[in-house]
């Protein structure tokens, strides 16, 4: 059982007051909360540990080197991958995608070939994708998904052709919240010979993710979704493929020899990160990776499942109330409208209220095509938000829903 009162006083944030009122974050899809134990890494690397890291022959360029390679292998173990070469650490997730968009279809992909994506994708996985599209003639080939927000295999199987190259899926929606059977995914791909990458932005911070066991060739994550700091993240890739791939910017690091008549490549994984890379970022990343392992994560998903389960429950009685995505596998997001009250009106009030919630199109406009709506608004949970929490959120809608006078 996780102790959720001695938890938040981890993250001072959450005894903030705004408008006066006890602040409800509720925004957590979008970005968690940092623990003081992830603040004080970043502090101590800058005032203690920072010099530029590999080549430097000095102490505190050594101590920060090793620093930074012992936060890969942190995350190695984290994902369970082979090797820490395997762990090419980016800005975030969108940075992952792209590097694996350039630089695969750059190696393997020709005018014609396609890539399968879903229809629950974020902007993240669509717009790479599409700006390959129209430099290489590529095409993206989209798995539906049915009425309660879950991918459709058979028509999944249907959209393998012998132009397959790729098939790109979230793990977790971040709207719907539906838990894709990404392990399944992965086999349907490999039975016809297709390298799969998951985007993990959403599964990493509530989930054990195990990548032998799951087995896509790429799997990409932000650390800030993960209790880590912003403008870090994740690309791991099986080492034959990130081996079969060509560099994605060229500069500092990447290298092994440089002259004006032939440059070579550094090896795995400075291959892909060219200039100075945040090495007090995936030192601070390394340290909510550690955080959230003394949790536990199957602490996390059960407690974060029941207060899924408490919100879904709450709001299923309020007068008016559509919920959007009713997977049997859900992670804690609550994406819902009430009655004709519009997301952001609702939002605002909400927010008035003290209670932070995210509305809009959530970055994935071809699903709210597919939905027909333009707009949700978004709860979605952490292990440290609380029944009592909901229950103020729940008793806030419903105020919200009267001066409507719905
Ligand atoms: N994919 C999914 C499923 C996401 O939820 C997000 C963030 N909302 C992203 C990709 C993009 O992540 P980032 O902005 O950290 O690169």
């Amino acid at each position: 059982m996780l102790d959720i009162q001695s938890i938040r006083e981890d993250f001072p944030i959450l005894s903030h007051k705004v408008y006066n009122k006890p602040l409800i974050y509720f925004d957590n899809g979008a970005t968690t909360q940092k623990p003081r134990a992830v603040v004080e890494k970043i502090e101590n690397g800058y005032y203690n540990v920072n010099a530029n890291i590999h080549r430097g022959v000095h102490f505190l360029s050594q101590e920060a080197t090793e620093a930074h390679e012992e936060a890969r292998k942190t995350v190695q173990r984290f994902l369970n991958a082979r090797s820490a070469q395997e762990i090419i650490f980016t800005r975030g997730t969108t940075e992952s995608i792209n590097l694996v968009a350039s630089s695969f279809t750059d190696a393997c992909m020709s005018a014609g070939d396609e890539v399968i994506v879903s229809v629950m994708e974020h902007h993240s996985n669509i717009v790479p994708w599409q700006i390959q599209a129209a430099r290489k003639g590529i095409c993206l080939k989209v798995i539906p998904m049915n009425e309660r927000g879950e991918l459709q295999i058979d028509a999944y199987r249907q959209l393998f052709s012998e132009r397959t190259r790729l098939v790109a899926v979230a793990h977790v929606s971040n709207v719907l919240g539906t838990i894709n059977p990404v392990k399944e995914l992965v086999e349907i791909a490999h039975e016809q010979g297709v390298p799969v990458l998951i985007d993990g932005a959403q599964s990493v911070p509530h989930m054990k993710v195990d990548v032998q066991e799951l087995d896509p060739e790429f799997y990409v994550f932000s650390g800030h979704k993960v209790y880590g700091p912003t403008g870090i993240g994740v690309l791991y890739g099986k080492e034959e493929w990130l081996d079969r791939l060509p560099p994605y910017q060229g500069g500092g690091e990447m290298i092994a020899t440089v002259s004006f008549e032939k440059t070579t490549f550094n090896e795995l994984p400075f291959k892909f990160e060219a200039g100075t890379p945040d090495y007090i970022g995936s030192t601070a990343l390394a340290e909510a990776l550690r955080y959230v392992d003394r949790l536990g994560m199957e602490q996390i998903a059960a407690y974060e499942t029941e207060l899924l389960r408490y919100a879904t429950e709450g709001l299923r009685t309020i007068a008016g109330a559509r919920i959007f995505g009713e997977a049997a596998q859900k992670g804690a997001v609550l994406s819902f409208l009430i009655g004709d009250i519009h997301h952001y009106d609702m939002g605002m009030l909400l927010d008035r209220l003290g209670i932070a919630v995210r509305t809009g199109h959530h970055c994935a406009q071809p699903l709210m095509q597919a939905l027909g709506i333009e707009g949700t608004v978004r709860a979605s949970f952490s292990f440290y938000n609380t029944k009592e929490e909901i229950d103020t959120f729940i008793a806030a809608v419903d105020r919200v829903r009267k001066m409507f006078s719905l």
